[in-house]
């Protein structure tokens, strides 16, 4: 099977009817981008920017930030890298900021949260991803959006850097396309009036489902409740999609429902144009992609976002694709 896959790396993700979509591997450190192109991803669709921030007893320059933003860029040539800038709080602690503790992290001060209000952390950050966006097809990403103020803000920031940059003489990329996460449900639902402004969508189906089911991640008492299939979390991507879509936008997904064996069918025939997994599911995910008709899974849509149960959605899905 691994020689099958191998076949694969230098041809392009088509479904059976010859339709494109794209698959890009989650990465965390420049060092990963090796094994992105040993296993034949076709971007980043998710780089999570905070290790350069963990693991160190101070927050990282400009400069070290510049680095890695262009090696990645760099390796992966004109290939799409999709840069999500800092995520921080939650699970995820850095011992010099020296936050309060919080009864629920989860729901508390942690990602774009911080990056508003600590905007001298946030412009560090975006400063050094305008300078490296020169070496390659840099796309930004803000993590844990929830009102559409929030965006705003972001890029309101994001221009003010380029701005002061271009009039320092730097040269910044004209071209680069800035969206969100959708990993808070209020933005699922109201996808449509995001779509107008974000150039894309990547849903972080990680947290959306947990947010969605209100049951913890990492909580093993709950973890029946984290369902990927739940029609719920169906119909908020499907939302996602059909937005992004109806303003000409792109969708993608980079949450591990992305490289998900049962989901990969569902989301190809809800429309999702973008795949981010992590680098050693890519070449399965080609394979199994190449022998699936997404016309003929999009004329089910119907019928699965009517669904009752995680379970039946499973069964439904197995069924349609055993006959495939
Ligand atoms: C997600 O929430 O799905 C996601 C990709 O982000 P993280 O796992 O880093 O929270
Ligand atoms: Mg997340």
């Amino acid at each position: 099977q691994k020689q099958e896959w191998a076949k694969l790396k230098d041809e392009a993700t088509v479904t059976s009817e010859g339709e494109h979509v794209e698959l890009a591997a989650n990465i965390g450190t420049p060092e990963d981008v090796e094994g992105v192109l040993a296993n034949g991803g076709e971007g980043v669709g998710l780089y999570r920017t905070e290790f350069l921030y963990m693991g160190k007893n101070q927050l990282p320059t400009e400069e070290e930030q510049y680095d890695a933003y262009s090696s990645v860029l760099k390796q992966m040539g004109d290939k799409p890298v999709v840069v999500r800038t800092l995520d921080i709080g939650g699970d995820k602690e850095l011992d010099y900021l020296d936050l309060p503790d919080e009864m629920n992290p989860f729901l508390g001060f942690r990602a774009i949260r911080l990056c508003l209000e600590r905007d001298d952390i946030f412009r560090v950050q975006l400063r050094a991803l305008l300078r490296a966006s020169v070496h390659g097809n840099l796309k930004i990403m803000f993590p844990m959006i929830a009102t559409l103020d929030e965006f705003r803000q972001a890029k309101g920031i994001l221009d003010e850097e380029r701005e002061k940059l271009l009039s320092e003489g730097m040269e910044v990329a004209g071209d680069i396309e800035v969206g969100m996460m959708v990993e808070i449900p209020s933005t699922a639902v109201i996808a449509r009036q995001f779509a107008k402004e974000v150039d894309f969508f990547s849903i972080g189906t990680n947290d959306l489902i947990q947010y969605t089911m209100a049951a913890d991640r990492m909580n093993e008492r709950v973890s029946y409740l984290y369902q990927p299939y739940n029609p719920a979390i169906l119909h908020l991507v499907n939302n996602v999609i059909e937005a992004a879509h109806a303003e000409g936008k792109w969708a993608g997904m980079c949450g591990e429902m992305a490289g998900d064996e049962i989901a990969i069918p569902i989301l190809l025939g809800l429309g999702l144009d973008e795949f981010s997994m992590s680098a050693t599911s890519i070449l399965p995910a080609r394979t199994q992609i190449r022998n699936l008709s997404k016309k003929e899974l999009a004329s089910f849509k119907k019928e699965l976002l009517s669904m009752g149960t995680a379970e039946e959605v499973v069964a439904f899905i197995k069924e349609k694709t055993e006959s495939q």
